[in-house]
């Protein structure tokens, strides 16, 4: 399995990152997943950069509704 080290937002740290296993398909057709876990807290990365909060999207839907 692929590890590499990036920054945790959640652990504030360096943290090993290593790849769950695809449930999306991504390596079907023998692409790579962009999908990584923290080893320490699970915290998602997609291809090293941090997956939004669903309330946070959330909040910018609303944003955008307003405007
Ligand atoms: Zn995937
Ligand atoms: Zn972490």
């Amino acid at each position: 399995m692929d590890r590499e080290l990036w920054h945790c937002s959640d652990c504030g740290d360096e943290r090993e990152f290593v790849q769950p296993p695809c449930t999306d398909g991504h390596t079907e057709d023998g692409g790579h997943c962009p999908e990584w876990a923290c080893v320490d807290c699970g915290t998602a990365l997609v291809t090293g950069v941090v997956v939004l909060q669903p309330a946070v999207v959330a909040a910018t839907v609303r944003a955008r509704i307003a405007a």
